[in-house]
């Protein structure tokens, strides 16, 4: 049985990441990228060959699905499963060729398609003691989308199970393949409608043990600085040069404390990501990232005073500070009602593992689903070193995630709705 549920494993993964799934930030179309649905399309032909009868692929690209519960003298909650299609932005991710490490020896894997590329034990301290599993990476030249191809082949291999599993009670289990989770378009509000489930699971963390409840509270703020364009050649006490005032406040952002390079755990920081522009104007966009409120709140006066310093060093330029809201610390929300995180906790458990509570230092898919009235903490799904060309994955680690999640819905059966 452990044999076939492996080789189900892989079988799918290795096929899913073959699929280019890239998204894409820069493009305004939902989603993102068509290729995305390439994927998508295919999870509904797999979902209904498993007899999931209303997979459906929505126009806003997301794919549901409901495994029907076999519990019928009792009302239950109906909770969800998610995980998303698309691969990071960010390495290339085109022309996949997944390598399937068999039974690995323990020795450092040199990819094929470029030897530089070398996945060593010595620097991947997760390697150790996984002789004999079987680990899969990409060639070398492209990232191998076990972020988040590994959630969607467990979320598979878990129909696979509950349906070879009657005797184990449960509810309606929803399925929910997102896309865009990369450049944090994956959670709409046309998905919250139709989810139609009480309590979520996303699979989308590295280390087996992981657990998150906890992720942090983000903003973004965009810094607009306008200065006074005039052509150089009658520009004497005239020209106000934007980009100057630019450096000035770079200059003045904290680096060696409150910057993700100097910080950990639960420290927060002020993260600059772009800027653009010339001596006219200069658009700079700065991410604020913290697990409390107070704190975020704390990074933004901070950065407004900055930019307020700055505007007094040059009254004829205008400079202006936008604070939006991204995501908020699903902590927040799951506090008052601990019980997804306490299932999750005992079938990690019960598994074999001891729950490491992480406080994840980024958000999920699951902060905005848990804000917007879908608690959702987040399951290991074992991708290692994701978003670039080291990634890997144990088809083990995959295993005991995908038991796990049979024990989450196995103990959700007891739970009242
Ligand atoms: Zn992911």
């Amino acid at each position: 049985m452990s044999e076939s549920r492996i080789e189900r494993l892989e079988e799918r993964f290795v096929r899913y990441c073959k699929v280019d799934t890239q998204s894409d930030p820069n493009s305004s179309s939902v989603p993102s990228t068509a290729c995305q649905l390439d994927l998508s399309r295919m999870m509904v032909d797999e979902l209904k060959a498993l007899g999931i009868e209303d997979a459906q692929l929505t126009d806003y690209g997301v794919v549901f699905g409901t495994l029907k519960g076999n519990v019928e003298d009792r009302k239950i909650p109906t909770i969800a499963f998610v995980a998303h299609v698309d691969t990071a932005p960010s390495f290339h991710a085109e022309g996949v060729v997944p390598i399937v490490h068999k039974s690995w020896d323990g020795t450092a894997m040199v990819l094929p398609d470029d030897p530089a590329v070398v996945i060593d034990p010595e620097e991947n301290p997760h390697l150790r003691g996984k002789e004999g599993e079987d680990i899969v990476t990409a060639s070398g030249t492209t990232l191998l989308g076990a972020d988040d191809k590994a959630g969607i082949a467990i979320i598979m291999g878990l129909i696979d199970h509950m349906k070879a599993h009657p005797e184990i009670p449960r509810g309606d289990v929803r399925i929910c393949f997102t896309p865009d989770e990369e450049i944090g378009k994956g959670v709409s509000d046309k998905l919250m409608a139709d989810i139609g489930a009480d309590f979520a699971y996303t699979l989308d963390g590295e280390n087996p043990g992981d657990l998150v409840a906890e992720t942090f509270s983000a903003d973004k703020a965009d810094i607009n600085i306008k200065g006074v364009s005039i052509h150089t050649c009658c520009a004497k006490d005239r020209l106000v040069n934007a980009l100057y005032l630019a450096s000035k406040i770079v200059e003045m952002l904290p680096k060696h404390r409150l910057s993700p390079e100097s910080t950990e755990g639960r420290e927060g920081f002020i993260f600059m990501e772009g800027i653009h522009g010339n001596a006219a104007e200069v658009d700079m966009v700065l991410n604020l990232r913290d697990f409390e409120m107070e704190g975020l709140k704390e990074k933004a006066r901070l950065l407004e005073e900055i930019c307020e310093v700055v505007g007094k060093t040059e009254p004829r330029a205008r400079i202006t500070c936008t604070v939006r809201e991204e995501y908020r610390n699903m902590r927040y929300w799951l506090e008052n009602d601990m019980r997804p995180v306490e299932i999750a906790k005992k079938a990690y458990v019960d598994e074999g593992f001891l729950p490491n509570m992480l406080a994840f230092r980024g958000g999920t898919d699951g902060s905005l689903m848990t804000e917007k009235g879908i608690p959702t903490p987040n399951i290991f799904c074992g991708m290692q070193n994701p978003h670039g060309p080291m990634e890997w994955v144990s088809l083990q680690d995959m295993e005991k995630a995908l038991l796990i999640c049979a024990r989450v819905v196995g103990y959700w059966a007891d739970q009242p709705a």
